[in-house]
C-alpha cells in the first residue's frame, strides 16, 4: 500500500518548495491509490513558531491537497504531532544504545564549546562530533560502564548520539537520482535524543515513518546529506525491509538559475515566494503570498507541478485531477527548476480563462466591496466575461473595467478634441436620443443604430467609435464599445455621452 507523508516543522510559512513537496507526495499517493499523511514535526521547541501549523493546514486546504490523516483529522497511526508522541521515542534510542549503535553523551554545553574552539584552532572550521572527537569527550564510549551507570542514576543531563561508522560506504537508491553513495565519515554523530527527552528530527522521522507505515517519501534536496543517518537508523533498528523509498526533489532556483530561490528573494525580486501571506509573530514582518496576490489555487498548483515535472507531451495546463492521473516519478527532473514569475502569471491567466464570469465574480466581490462599491453578482459576472481575456489576476477586473462601476473622472481630451467637428457633435446628440427607444437594448441594436446613423450622416464608423469609447471609459481602453454600452444601460450611456461631449 502506498503511504506518503508531508512532514513539515512548524517554523514559518510555506514557500514554493514546501508546497511543491506536498504536491508531489500528494500526486504520487493519488496516482497509486494510496494515502497522504500530514505529520507535524515539532520536536525542536526552540524553532517552534506559533501559527505555523495552522498556516500549513490552511495552505493545504487552499491548494486542495487534502490529507487522509493529519493532526486535525486523526487516523489509525496518530497522534500526528510529534510533540504528542514524545514518550514513544526514548525506547528506540535506548535500544540503539543497548545494541551498540548509539551512546550516552554527558558533555556539558561548556565542554562542547571548548571542543569546538579546539577544533577551530586545529583548522577545522565546521567542527563535527565524530569518531575523531568522540574518544576525547565525556560519553559512554570513553567512560567505564559503572561510571555511565552512576551518571545515569544521578540523572546527569545527557543526550543519546548515533555512532557513525568512521569510514564506510553507504549506498541507497533514490527514485529521482538513482544510486547515491556516501561515506559515513562525512556525517557526525548526530544527537538522537536530547537532554529534555525530546527526540531530534533524525530519530523521530525514522521512528514515525516506520510506525506510520510510510512507503515512499518525497522531500527537498536539502535533506540528502541527512539520508545516511536515516538509512543507518533504519538498519540499526532492524527495520531495513520497511524503509520507504526516498525521492529527494530538485531545488527551485532563482529566475537567473543562480542558486536556490530563498525566502528572501521574494521581496528582493518583486514576487511572492510564499503560498499565502505570512506574518512572523515575533517580528510582525509580513511576507506576501500567491493567494493574496490573486493566484487561483489551481493555477498555483499547476505551475508548481511543472517546476520539475512534465508529462512529456508539451502540455502545460493541467487540472489537479489530470495531474493526479498523469503524474509519474520517472518524469521528475534531477536538475533544479528555474522559477519564472512571468510564467507563473501566464498559468494564472490560463486558468482564469477556464472560469465562468460567475465564478470570477464570486472571487472579485470582496475586492469590490472593499472599494465601497455595490454591484449585483450578475452584473459583475457579465463584466468579468468581457474583460477576462486580459486578466492575469482576478482583481485586475478592476483595472480593466473600473468604468463599468463609476463614470470617468477625467477624459483623454487630446484624443477627441483635435479631430472634433460639428457633424460628430450632431451625430452623438441625435444618437443619444435614440437610446431609450432601442427595443431590445443590446449589443446588436446599439451597433445597428450607430452604424445606420453614421451612414446617414456620412461619417466613418472609425471616427466615431474612438470618441464614443472615451466618453464611456475616459480613455483608449476597454472591450468593444457596444458591449460596454450594453452593460451600462441606456440611461447611463446617454449620461456619459452628454458629460463626455467636448
Ligand atoms: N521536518 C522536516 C522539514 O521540516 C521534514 C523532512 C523530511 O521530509 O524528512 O522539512
Amino acid at each position: 500500500k502506498v503511504r506518503v507523508r508531508f512532514a513539515p516543522s512548524p517554523t514559518g510559512g510555506l514557500h514554493l518548495g514546501g508546497v511543491r513537496t506536498v504536491l508531489f507526495n500528494y500526486l504520487f499517493a493519488k496516482k497509486h491509490g494510496g494515502e497522504f499523511v500530514l505529520r507535524i514535526e515539532d520536536t525542536d521547541q526552540t524553532r517552534y513558531v506559533p501559527g505555523a501549523e495552522e498556516y500549513i493546514v490552511e495552505c493545504l486546504k487552499w491548494c486542495g491537497l487534502n490529507p487522509d490523516e493529519s493532526p486535525e483529522l486523526g487516523g489509525p497511526y496518530g497522534p500526528y504531532r510529534q510533540s504528542e508522541r514524545k514518550a514513544l521515542y526514548r525506547q528506540y534510542a535506548e535500544q540503539l544504545v543497548k545494541d551498540g549503535f548509539a551512546y550516552y553523551a554527558f558533555d556539558t554545553p561548556d565542554e562542547l564549546e571548548v571542543m569546538r574552539d579546539q577544533e577551530r584552532i586545529n583548522g577545522n572550521h565546521s567542527p563535527q562530533y565524530n569518531h575523531n572527537i568522540r574518544m576525547h569527550m565525556r560519553n559512554s564510549l570513553t567512560l567505564l560502564p559503572a561510571e555511565v551507570e552512576e551518571l545515569l542514576s544521578k540523572n546527569t543531563p545527557h543526550v543519546i548520539r548515533i555512532k557513525m561508522p568512521a569510514n564506510d560506504e553507504l549506498t541507497f537508491t533514490d527514485m529521482i537520482r538513482g544510486d547515491v553513495t556516501f561515506n559515513t565519515g562525512t556525517v557526525d554523530d548526530k544527537v538522537l535524543l536530547k537532554a529534555d527527552g525530546m527526540p531530534t528530527y533524525h530519530l523521530a522521522v525514522v521512528v514515525d515513518d516506520y510506525l506510520m507505515k510510510i512507503s515512499h517519501a518525497f522531500r527537498g534536496e536539502e535533506w540528502l546529506p541527512s539520508a545516511p543517518v536515516h538509512i543507518l537508523l533504519w538498519k540499526y533498528l532492524g527495520w531495513e525491509k520497511s524503509m520507504p523509498q526516498w525521492a529527494h526533489l530538485p531545488l527551485i532556483l532563482k529566475p537567473d538559475g543562480n542558486g536556490k530561490l530563498s525566502k528572501r528573494d521574494g521581496d528582493r525580486l518583486g514576487f511572492p515566494v510564499y503560498a499565502m501571506n505570512w506574518t512572523d509573530p515575533n517580528t510582525g514582518e509580513l511576507t506576501g503570498g500567491f493567494r493574496e496576490l490573486g493566484f487561483l489555487p489551481e493555477a498555483f498548483v499547476n505551475m508548481l507541478a511543472l517546476l520539475g515535472w512534465n508529462d512529456g507531451t508539451g502540455q502545460e495546463i493541467f487540472s489537479l485531477e489530470e495531474l493526479e492521473e498523469k503524474f509519474s516519478i520517472e518524469r521528475v527532473h534531477k536538475s533544479g527548476a528555474k522559477f519564472d514569475f512571468e510564467k507563473a502569471k501566464w498559468f494564472n491567466h490560463q486558468h482564469i480563462q477556464k472560469k465562468s464570469g460567475a465564478e470570477l465574480a464570486a472571487l472579485f466581490m470582496p475586492y469590490l466591496l472593499g472599494k465601497g462599491i455595490q454591484a449585483s453578482e450578475d452584473k459583475v459576472a457579465a463584466i468579468a466575461d468581457l474583460v477576462k481575456e486580459r486578466l492575469h489576476f482576478v482583481n485586475e477586473i478592476w483595472d480593466q473595467g473600473f468604468f463599468f462601476f463609476q463614470a470617468p473622472a477625467s477624459y483623454d481630451a487630446d484624443a477627441i478634441k483635435p479631430k472634433w467637428t460639428p457633424a460628430k457633435q450632431a451625430f452623438f446628440e441625435e444618437w443619444m436620443q435614440q437610446l431609450p427607444g432601442l427595443q431590445p437594448y443590446n449589443f446588436e441594436s446599439l451597433e445597428t443604430s450607430f452604424k445606420a446613423l453614421a451612414a446617414t450622416r456620412e461619417i466613418k464608423m472609425g471616427e466615431l467609435q474612438l470618441p464614443f469609447r472615451i466618453m464611456l471609459t475616459g480613455g483608449k481602453f476597454g472591450p468593444t464599445v457596444f458591449a460596454i454600452a450594453e452593460q451600462l444601460g441606456a440611461g447611463e450611456t446617454a449620461d456619459r455621452i452628454k458629460k463626455g461631449l467636448p
